[in-house]
């Protein structure tokens, strides 16, 4: 179980390596067209989102500016409930900017909704949302999610900072987990 090779406890690989960074690749050709003349502020939410903020602000030929927040969502077990503490807030004024929250999965939403409110009463000039993956619930959300790496079934994923239990975070892959490794 406490095997070195990380990889080998992954069932099923949902996104490759190449897979993740060729549709980063595309989602950072439309943001630059869409923010054109424009300053983007990319927000991170740790810790998930380090390894996506991290690739996709390198797939731009462009200026960005990336700042990082860390909320904590009260919720039992792996259902989020929606309540929210911030751990770590911006350290920029987000006032007239244009600002791009970057996310690894949104699973109910109730985290963002939350976020995108909160960053929204800032005063900023506008709040869009970047996931690299969406899960079906998610579409549900009142807000709305304007770059989607890609939809998948609601199966619990780890990999490319998505953790279980602070696990797997460092994968390049996206995958399932072996059912070993729950027990
Ligand atoms: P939401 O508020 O339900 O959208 O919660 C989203 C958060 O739950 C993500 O930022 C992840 O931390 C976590 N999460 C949801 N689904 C998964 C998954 O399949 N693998 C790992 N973490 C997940």
């Amino acid at each position: 179980m406490d095997s070195e090779h990380i990889e080998g406890d992954l069932v099923d690989i949902l996104f490759s390596e190449k897979q993740i960074q060729d549709r980063l690749a595309e989602l950072a050709v439309e943001i630059e067209r869409d923010y054109q003349g424009k300053d983007i502020l990319l927000v991170g939410v740790l810790r998930g989102a380090v390894m996506v903020m991290a690739d996709l602000a390198r797939h731009f030929g462009r200026h960005v500016e990336m700042d990082w927040m860390a909320i904590s969502s009260y919720g039992s077990g792996t259902k989020s409930s929606g309540v929210v503490r911030i751990l770590k807030d911006l350290d920029t004024d987000i006032s007239g900017r244009d600002v791009l929250v970057v996310e690894d999965i949104i699973d109910t939403g109730l985290t963002l909704s939350w976020l995108v409110s909160n960053l929204s009463s800032r005063g900023p000039a506008s709040v869009e949302i970047c996931t690299l993956l969406r899960k079906p619930e998610a579409q549900r959300m009142a807000v709305e999610v304007k770059y989607v790496g890609f939809d998948i079934p609601n199966e619990f994923v780890v990999g490319y900072g998505l953790d279980y239990a602070e696990r797997y975070r460092n994968l390049r892959s996206i995958g399932t987990l072996a059912p070993h490794v729950y027990s």
